[in-house]
């Protein structure tokens, strides 16, 4: 396991909930932030700001040093090139950008189909879907076939090769680590969208060697600041593809009847960017290259493993998801016939356990829980325990004597 020390990077842990000592099980929505990546935070405003990429001044140079820093360091963690960095305000925005771009460049057009899937985030489902009403593309959907809503190599049974497939690598609501090599060896020439969301915070991925075609991801669930997140895109692709946002620092020459764009990556970072934020992810990412994602992901296997078997041995309990060493980070779960929102809140008010309740922001993979469900649950809704480098197996502990608390009320 990872040594105590981490914990205390974090001084929410040592808050009083109700009466309890916090324990923070909502890192799939947003991690908790460590004291050092703050105090870099702080320390960099406080001395180094200003606006980035115009001004020739000292303070103006060391922010856009940082900035550009921040690029080589990701292209670097990605194993990919600095031009194919896109700073964008978090995944939902990268996701939008690549289908708002490519339908305005004509790479999207009334003869494309698109391969989605049930499980995905409404950030990589509904600007498809939408999107495909708006511009007369074909969106073919895949649904899980798992006993728990995972996803099968064997769900992707399309007759014809789609032109993009867009899938998530880690599902937010049963933490199924989703086989992308798979995919990608099932559809050699597809342009292939990963919404890395949940995966990239839990181990470092090579996109060269998966062979995919974009990744999107956050840095807020990473131990950095919200509001900023990156867009990964091949070279050969970006090039092709109308910009998504227009204004300042995208631009070439600027004309009454004609403008021309900035080289990549500028061409799609229009605007003052989130240049705190940007700050952050790279503190955050030097923060997690010292634990080491080796040892954050050994340590978020066992913890996951260990609350699925805890949680498994509670009767009248349902998980969902593949129950084995392919789900990282999330167990979701439903107590019968209590409603999840219940359950969140006693959790809360009677032992300090946050927990996210609801349908995570995937409806269309809660409908199919629910007809899969062989519980009496009656919302489209799960509770959510999901796990970081703060967690610990005593935590997990008492979480499952929470739950059985929480049954014996409600007997
Ligand atoms: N995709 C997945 C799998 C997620 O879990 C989330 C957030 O929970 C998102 C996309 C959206 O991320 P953001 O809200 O940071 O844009």
């Amino acid at each position: 396991m990872l040594s105590r020390s981490i914990r205390d990077d974090f001084p929410a842990l040592d808050r009083k909930i109700n009466g309890n000592k916090l324990i923070y099980f909502d890192s799939a929505a947003s991690t908790l932030k460590p004291k050092l990546v703050i105090e870099r935070l702080s320390n960099f405003y406080l001395n180094n700001y200003a606006n980035v990429h115009r001004a020739v001044h000292t303070l103006a140079s060391e922010s856009t040093q940082m900035l550009e820093y921040t690029r080589e360091k990701l292209a670097k963690f990605l194993n990919a090139r600095e031009e194919e960095i896109i700073f964008t305000s978090g995944t939902t925005m990268s996701i939008n950008l690549v289908v708002e771009s490519f339908v305005r460049s004509g790479m999207l057009s009334s003869s494309d189909s698109v391969l989605v899937t049930l499980v995905e985030h409404h950030a990589n489902f509904v600007p498809w879907i939408r999107l495909s009403k708006l511009h007369n593309f074909h969106v073919d959907v895949v649904a899980p076939t798992g006993r728990f809503g995972e996803l099968k190599i064997e769900d992707f049974n399309v007759k014809k090769e789609p032109k993009i497939i867009a899938v998530t690598f880690q599902s937010n609501v049963t933490g199924q680590v989703i086989d992308i090599e798979k995919i990608r060896e099932k559809f050699p020439n597809a342009i292939l969208l990963v919404d890395g969301a949940q995966y990239i915070p839990h181990k470092k991925i090579d996109v060269k060697k998966l062979g995919i075609d974009f990744l999107a991801f956050s840095a807020h669930k990473m131990l950095g600041p919200s509001g900023v997140g990156v867009l990964w895109g091949k070279k050969g692709f970006l090039e092709k593809m109308e910009p998504f946002l227009y204004g300042g620092e995208m631009i070439d020459k600027v004309g009454l009847d004609n403008v021309t764009f900035n080289v990549l990556p500028y061409k799609f970072e229009a605007g003052t960017p989130n240049i705190g934020g940007i700050a952050g992810l790279l503190f955050a990412l030097e923060y997690l290259e010292g634990v080491g994602f080796e040892n954050l992901e050994e340590h978020i296997k066992k913890l996951t493993q260990y609350a699925i078997e805890k949680l498994s041995k509670i009767k009248d309990v349902e998980l969902y998801g593949p129950l084995n060493e392919n789900q990282l980070g999330i167990v979701s779960f439903n107590i019968n016939g209590v409603h999840p929102h219940d359950v969140a809140h006693l959790l809360d008010e009677k032992f300090g356990i946050a927990v996210r309740s609801g349908h995570h922001c995937a409806q269309p993979l809660m409908k199919i829980l629910k007809t899969q469900s062989c519980l009496d649950v009656f919302p489209n809704s799960t509770c959510r325990a999901s796990f970081y480098a703060y967690n610990t197996l005593e935590e997990i502990d008492i979480l499952a004597m929470a739950i059985n608390k929480i049954k014996e009320w409600f007997d």
